[in-house]
């Protein structure tokens, strides 16, 4: 299991934030003074206003909906988050004085994780906001750990293969260059048969952590493929800017110098890299882009490794 970053301690241990939304002033007050000793509480007097603090930089973690509202109802409201990716996974707890079964089905069936009556009790308002707070909390994490590798803390191949697809259709929409870099480190059985798996383990980590640094946008991802191998997915990348980050990992790693005086390719770790280059147009598709990087890779390793070699996407139309 990946361990916890700070990152991930500073989420788990930020106040929470609760987001009330109901048009009685007096309602949300009450509501209010029971749940700020606990959460950060904002409070929205209509549906438009809900929409807009949840679809903001700092979402909520829950959200308290009253149902009848002028303007957009709570349903509406519900039904509006729950369609939109940015806040489907905000749990939305009704609160309201419709107090039918019929009602109650309606919410569960439109995506609430839960329903409370009002007048309600303060203890069960308490209650059932904790639990599902903590439920999303949780739930987030596990997802994030899911999508990251166990040894070396970056992003997992399952990360990759997502986020690969995702970018495939933004560029092919935006008719954007999309780049990839293979990554593997030469002779790195020598390594583990000569130093330990260990220190071979330790060595991952830092080749990891040296390729990830050294990618500087926000959009790109430097994932482990699998075993000593990398990939790095660049949007908005042709391939002069994809070689010259190639390049860049390069001379990072060897600023490490990690001894390795069985290479036989050099006395220091060194890494092979191949680079593909495409504009995704209906014809083409991911696997097409990895096979090319993947025989890029293989001629780096051929032509004598501790290169980059790149190859452009047509080598493989055949
Ligand atoms: P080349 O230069 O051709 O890439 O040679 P290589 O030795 O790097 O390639 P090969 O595929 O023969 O060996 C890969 C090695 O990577 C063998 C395997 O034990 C090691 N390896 C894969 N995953 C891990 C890991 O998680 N930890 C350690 N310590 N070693 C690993
Ligand atoms: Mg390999
Ligand atoms: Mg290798």
């Amino acid at each position: 299991m990946p361990r916890l970053t700070e990152t991930d301690m500073d989420e788990i241990c930020h106040k929470q934030s609760v987001l009330i939304v109901d048009d009685e002033p007096g309602n949300a007050k009450i509501l209010v003074e029971l749940l700020r000793p606990s959460y950060t509480v904002r409070v929205a007097v209509d549906g438009a206003k809900a929409l807009q603090v949840a679809r903001s930089d700092i979402p909520p973690d829950l959200i308290l909906l009253d149902v009848v509202m002028p303007g957009m109802d709570g349903y509406e409201v519900c039904q509006e988050l729950k369609a939109d990716p940015r806040t489907q996974d905000i749990p939305i707890i009704f609160i309201t004085a419709k107090d039918s079964e019929q009602d109650q089905i309606k919410g569960f069936n439109i995506g609430a994780v839960d329903y409370i009556t009002k007048p309600f009790s303060p203890v069960v308002v308490e209650a059932r906001v904790k639990t599902h707070v903590e439920l999303k909390i949780k739930s987030e994490l596990l997802k994030k750990l899911s999508l990251r590798d166990g040894l070396t803390g970056i992003a997992n191949r399952r990360r990759f293969d997502e986020y690969l697809t995702y970018v495939w259709d933004f560029s092919k929409r935006e008719s954007l260059p999309l780049s990839l870099i293979l990554i593997d480190i030469d002779h790195f059985k020598l390594f583990n048969d000569n130093y330990g798996h260990l220190a071979g383990d330790a060595c991952l980590v830092q080749v990891a952590q040296t390729l990830d640094n050294s990618i500087k946008r926000k959009t790109d991802l430097a994932a482990r493929y699998g075993g000593e191998e990398f990939g790095c997915i660049l949007p908005h990348t042709n391939s002069d800017g994809a070689l010259a980050l190639a390049n860049n990992m390069s001379d990072n790693l060897r600023l490490l110098s990690i001894p390795h005086v069985h290479s036989g390719t050099c006395s220091w770790l060194t890494i092979s890299q191949g680079v593909a280059t495409v504009v995704p147009t209906r014809d083409t598709r991911p696997d097409t882009l990895i096979k090319v990087a993947d025989e890029a890779l293989y001629r780096a390793k051929s032509e004598g490794r501790n290169r980059v070699v790149c190859l452009a996407l047509d080598i493989c139309k055949t």
